[in-house]
């Protein structure tokens, strides 16, 4: 989308709020007046449909390409609300490192409704072409995944998904729509998690799906109106206002990311670092690397004196806001997954994700500079600086 586009849909440039005010009013009503029974008024009920939520609902539709858009409660929400258009007896194909909530949704939950899943290695387009059964109706899919920034072919998985009919849906929470288009390149249904990057301040939990096919948004609809877990007007609104400065918070997290980037990958503490931006297939079918980096200390022992030597980054679970969040994937997003398997899947205790937020890049690189060396200096220096947790 060119830029002069974007500004169009995210600022509201056409106006016309009451009193020209910069921003609209926000319709804190759970049901609405109908003056004629019977009648066609665009809104009656709040669970069904609701003016700020429609706002967003708008905008984010026309960001990623869109026809459609159903805003929700969560990125689960989301998720699930693409999962439950499918019926008892459907098969739905899902990378083996899908991100855990979306995984737990799957597993503990629709498998009672008897929705079948197969997990696959899905960078292989032959092990998905592989999984697909008669009853196979979706393939899921998430690029970059999490936590080791695996790439997917999403124009390779549609054609599949178009030979054999099915639909194909793509998690592109990590490049958010400005730096991913899957409906672009010929997926389905798009999601997100709002909560990252499109909420950006790390104050609200939210979620989005959206599509351009008129089918797939009657089936959403039905499933967000009769399932009730729409996104709050109020969040909406919130929301709304948080994306006008999606495109400059995203665009500077990136040029962010890539200075860290080059920071970490000459760091001998470092053994392994992983960048989309190293990909050319991401490079490919996305503008740039993004803003999230994994990394992956030389020394896993050290990975506690590391945390406790950082000042700036937030320690945490989510990414996407405006400040810098670290997460520990073997503690926190991946610790449900036993040890042998999270070994064997490479998510070690030395393993970091960074979520680059908008703090100077200078000051970012003297933090983790000084934390790394006080980390693996740790022996030496601690004893004679006594130097305490700055957090
Ligand atoms: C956070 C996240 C989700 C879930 O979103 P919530 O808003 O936490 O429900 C789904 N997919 C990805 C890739 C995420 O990072």
């Amino acid at each position: 989308m060119s830029l002069s586009k974007q500004t169009e849909v995210i600022f509201d440039t056409r106006r016309g709020h009451d009193y020209d005010s910069a921003n609209p009013p926000l319709y804190d009503s759970s049901t609405f007046h109908q003056k004629r029974l019977g009648g066609d008024a665009p809104y009656d009920y709040a669970r069904s449909g609701n003016p700020n939520r429609t706002l967003l609902e708008e905008k984010l539709a026309k960001l990623e390409g869109g026809s459609h858009a159903f805003a929700f409660s969560s990125g689960i929400a989301a998720i699930s609300a693409v999962l439950l258009t499918l019926n008892a007896g459907d098969h739905v194909i899902l990378p083996d490192d899908v991100y855990g909530g979306t995984f737990r949704l799957t597993e503990q939950i629709l498998t009672r409704f008897d929705i079948h899943f197969t997990t696959v290695d899905a960078t292989q387009l032959t092990n998905i072409e592989k999984a697909i059964q008669d009853n196979t109706k979706l393939i899921y899919i998430e690029t970059p995944s999490n936590p080791l920034f695996k790439i997917t072919d999403i124009r390779g998985v549609a054609n599949i998904a178009q030979q054999h009919d099915l639909y194909l849906a793509v998690d592109n929470t990590f490049m958010t729509p400005l730096g991913q288009s899957p409906l672009d390149l010929g997926a389905d249904i798009v999601v997100h998690s709002a909560t990252k990057f499109i909420g950006g301040h790390s104050d609200l939990i939210a979620g989005v799906a959206i599509t351009n096919n008129s089918e797939i948004a009657d089936a959403l609809y039905l499933i967000q109106n009769g399932t009730g877990n729409a996104l709050s007007a109020q969040d909406s609104w919130t929301l709304a206002k948080h994306l006008k400065t999606l495109p400059i918070r995203y665009k500077q997290s990136v040029a962010n990311a890539q200075q860290l980037y080059s920071f970490l990958a000459q760091r001998p503490e470092i053994a392994e670092i992983y960048y989309p931006g190293n990909s050319d297939l991401h490079l490919a079918q996305a503008h740039h690397g993004g803003a999230v980096l994994g990394f992956r200390l030389a020394d896993e022992s050290k990975a506690q004196a590391f945390v406790d030597a950082l000042t700036l980054p937030l320690v945490s679970v989510s990414l996407g806001g405006v400040e810098t969040i670290l997460s520990h994937p073997a503690t926190m997003s991946h610790a449900a997954i036993p040890e042998d398997v999270r070994q064997a899947r490479n998510i070690t205790f030395g393993l970091f994700r960074l979520s680059v937020g908008l703090e100077n890049p200078d000051e970012l690189i003297a933090d983790l500079n000084y934390a790394l060396k006080e980390a693996f200096n740790e022996s030496i220096t601690k004893q004679i600086t006594q130097q305490p947790t700055r957090r």
